[in-house]
């Protein structure tokens, strides 16, 4: 029973688990943002395998493309050979990308998770370009191979590991709520652009040319800080000037969630290469890069990676994207965003800890901070990590399933479904209120 299953676990997983530790429940079914539990209850699923679950669990449109798979009796595992499935996909995929790289892009398969795309793209702007250093932002998070870890802003337990970190350089992002610098509209970004151009262009700086910038449009893991849309104008600029790539890591950003298909798009900007993992595999495990084609500049066979042909997984992503793309969720993920943020903030009103509410289309995060709290000058609180944690679990056993991050771990963070309907969105509001009202009190 549940009881067995979870001390079991205990006694024999690595110490090193994230979720396990909080969420105490062992999921036997699913469906939509439904999760049912070995003990009957059911949940709200608002963490959706890490924004994976773009249309939520098993949906029948999945279903039914793994299951067309199998009765077929296609090969599920291809190495990089062409397959229908495989063309299929990624018809689907260009048919989203933005114009450039729909006409002129290249798309390797990578691996199958996040982290191998991540280290597909330093590569390639490493093998394009010929230099070393990746320029990379405060609070990101791109995955925990070494490439990936060495551009990560070691946020929350996900520590670096010593001695990686050497390749990567960090520069500030724009995080609107803490900025030590002040408040104010475009304050913060027009910051961090100037202090960016002025470290690129600083003769002492102490850098080598870099191969590459790399950035995630709203920071997910790092405590959904989304980067304000003249920031990004201006890193694309600096970097078009300056001759570097831009790589936008679309890994938990992408598939709808942003309120845009991909969201680079919702910023007005063409990246030189995209990174994609998560919700493009329709939960199975896919990762790729789309990449424009004057990068293409490594030898035939230069990168692999065993698990770049799975077929289930490329026929559940078409099937995914295709749905996405077609039923409009990304407009849809943008107005049930807009409807929590709005709720959100009118709430804020009544609970002192509820220091910034933010987010982009369906990534959404509550910074918690202590209640009472004085704002310094920079018009930020400190962060309440133990108060956000008692809120994590007033959600799950009100039945909703939140995670944390960010700096302290101190964001609520929600990822629900694009295909949440209003009277989930209702209940999960109505929870998520309530177990702040408890906590705070
Ligand atoms: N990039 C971003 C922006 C992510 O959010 C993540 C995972 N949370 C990754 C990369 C790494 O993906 P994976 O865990 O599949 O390796």
């Amino acid at each position: 029973d549940r009881e067995q299953v979870i001390s079991r676990q205990d006694t024999r997983e690595s110490s090193a688990r994230t979720y396990a530790r909080t969420l105490t429940m062992v999921p036997v079914k699913a469906r939509g943002m439904t999760i049912t539990g070995a003990d009957g209850r059911t949940y709200l699923d608002c963490l959706s395998g890490a924004g994976t679950l773009a249309l939520g669990h098993n949906h029948p449109v999945v279903v039914e493309a793994v299951r067309r798979v199998i009765d077929d009796g296609a090969p599920w595992h291809s190495l990089d050979i062409a397959t229908p499935q495989k063309d299929e996909f990624t018809d689907e995929l260009f048919a989203t990308l933005p114009r450039s790289l729909q006409e002129k892009g290249r798309i390797q398969f990578c691996g199958p998770a996040g982290t191998d795309a991540v280290e597909a793209a330093l590569k390639l702007a490493r093998t394009a370009t010929g230099r070393q250093p990746v320029l990379a932002f405060t609070g990101a998070y791109h995955g925990m191979t070494a490439g990936a870890l060495a551009i990560s802003g070691g946020v929350s337990a996900k520590t670096p590991m010593a001695g990686v970190a050497a390749e990567g350089v960090r520069l500030p992002f724009p995080y609107e709520y803490r900025c030590p610098f002040g408040v104010g509209e475009g304050r913060t970004d027009a910051l961090s652009a100037a202090y960016v151009e002025r470290f690129l262009d600083d003769p002492n700086g102490g850098l080598v040319e870099p191969a590459a910038m790399i950035m995630e449009v709203v920071q997910g893991e790092g405590g959904v800080i989304p980067a304000p849309h003249a920031w990004m104008l201006a890193m694309r600029q600096i970097t078009a000037d300056r001759d570097i790539p831009l790589i936008v890591d679309e890994v938990q950003t992408g598939v709808g969630r942003t309120g845009t298909f991909w969201a680079s798009q919702g910023a007005g900007i063409e990246p030189d290469v995209m990174v994609m993992s998560k919700a493009i595999g329709g939960t199975l495990p896919l990762a790729v890069i789309v990449y424009a084609d004057h990068l293409d500049a490594w030898a035939p066979g230069a990168h692999a990676g065993t698990f770049r042909g799975t077929t289930l997984a490329m026929a559940a992503g078409a099937a995914t994207l295709r749905h996405v793309r077609v039923e409009g969720l990304a407009d849809r993920a943008a107005e049930l965003g807009e409807r929590i943020v709005g709720r959100l903030r009118a709430l804020q009103a009544q609970q002192s800890c509820m220091g910034d509410v933010r987010g982009r289309g369906l990534m959404l995060g509550v910074e918690i901070v202590e209640p009472g709290s004085a704002p310094d000058a920079a018009g930020s609180r400190p962060a309440a990590p133990a108060l956000a944690l008692r809120i994590r679990q007033g959600c799950l056993s009100r039945g909703l399933i939140v995670e944390l991050g960010g700096r302290h771990d101190a964001v609520v963070r929600l990822l629900p479904p694009l295909v949440m309907t209003d009277e989930e969105c209702e209940t999960v509001l109505e929870r998520l209120s309530e177990a702040i009202a408890v906590a705070e009190r």
